[in-house]
């Protein structure tokens, strides 16, 4: 059995971008009380709970560059002058709060606990579900993100001796910040599937970022056209990835599953299903058995689908099988009846054609290139 680690603290709440912005932390808390719903987490159940602690300063220091961290901390305390905007902190995306440096600090901790966890050799798996924060960059926030949490916990990672870590990204979004901390490193590779840059935020993550001088080759993006369906998802995956993955040997992961690329999300346009989303993440966990994992969470914006998804990924670190069925108090309360979807999305066969091209397109430049 997988020896999970769930890192969870109502305090994650207070990384509250407002009561109006699409992200919503409230979905961490529903993803906690659904696992403890189905009796899962210890010392019911086989998932072992853990409050994560802050990352020092010291930590953040390593991915983001001084100015930027004192201007995070300098938000936190009311700072609202118009030199934020250079961080990427005016915006309405990542706007600044009080103790925004504190908030931030404690989801950038949960991946850091997450990896260090993992270098006890007592698990097999740590999920910090309010990891994932991907558009980080390490000197300006992004796209919803203040702090590279996947940065510092693959370092933590390395600190511990595993020296090779591979980064996967599942969500709707390019995870343009990752790939920027690591893109000139050939011992990180990152991988990111999404929506295309040409039709989504950032605007990054094609074909030809491959990474830099000895990196080339360890920078792997797959993008998406818009409407696709989980079969394209999975072909394009199966044609680079998993050899990808054989050539790279690596000694750890890090997994970034944004629940974003799911058909009922509100801010993005692929139509992946909860079934071939979980077979997803059930493909890259047996494509890296055997390797310590950091899970993470990261988009999402429906967030009852991020309650189902992300509490399915918790049950499959553990080998859990949970009844498709809501436990009846938890269903009452949150309006979730069944874990998966009881409809499926529905496109055009031209549009299907058109994102089987779009993609096929992309692998090609890749395949060229790696
Ligand atoms: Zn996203």
């Amino acid at each position: 059995m997988g020896r999970t680690a769930f890192l969870y603290s109502d305090d994650f709440l207070s990384y509250d971008l407002g009561g109006a912005h699409p992200l919503q932390q409230r979905r961490l808390q529903m993803v906690y009380r659904l696992l403890g719903a189905y009796g899962v987490l210890a010392p019911e159940g086989p998932i072992e709970w853990k409050t994560p602690v802050p990352a020092t300063q010291e930590e953040i220091l390593r991915v983001h560059t001084p100015d930027f961290v004192a201007m995070v901390m300098r938000a936190g305390t009311g700072y609202r002058g118009p030199d934020l905007k250079r961080y990427g902190l005016s915006d309405g995306d990542t706007p600044a709060f009080n103790s925004m440096y504190e908030a931030a600090a404690l989801y950038a901790g949960g991946t850091v606990e997450a990896a260090r966890l993992l270098l006890t050799g007592n698990y097999d798996y740590a999920f910090n579900v309010a990891g994932g924060l991907h558009h980080a960059h390490p000197d300006h926030a992004s796209g919803f993100c203040t702090f590279n949490d996947l940065a510092m916990g693959a370092l933590t990672l390395r600190d511990g001796g595993l020296q090779r870590v591979v980064y996967i990204d599942i969500d709707a979004h390019h995870g343009d910040g990752v790939q920027a901390c690591f893109y000139d490193d050939p011992e990180t590779m990152t991988i990111s599937l999404h929506e295309s840059g040409q039709f989504l935020f950032p605007g990054t993550g094609f074909a030809e970022e491959v990474g830099n001088g000895a990196a080339a080759g360890t920078s792997l993006n797959i993008p998406y056209y818009p409407y696709t369906l989980d079969d394209v998802w999975h072909n394009a995956f199966d044609a680079v990835i998993p050899d990808a993955l054989a050539r790279f040997k690596p000694d750890a992961v890090i997994f970034q599953f944004g629940a974003d690329a799911h058909w009922e999300d509100p801010l993005a346009h692929l139509l992946i299903t909860s079934e071939g989303w979980m077979r997803m993440v059930d493909k890259l966990f047996r494509l890296t058995q055997g390797l310590p994992a950091i899970v993470t969470g990261g988009g999402g914006y429906n967030i009852k689908t991020v309650a189902r998804l992300w509490t399915m990924v918790a049950a499959r670190c553990a080998e859990i099988e949970l009844p498709d069925q809501v436990p009846a108090s938890y269903a009452a309360q949150y309006d979730i009846h069944y874990l998966h979807d009881r409809e499926t999305p529905q496109v055009e066969e031209s549009v299907q054609r058109d994102a089987r091209a779009y993609v096929e397109n992309q692998l090609e430049t890749l395949k060229a290139l790696i």
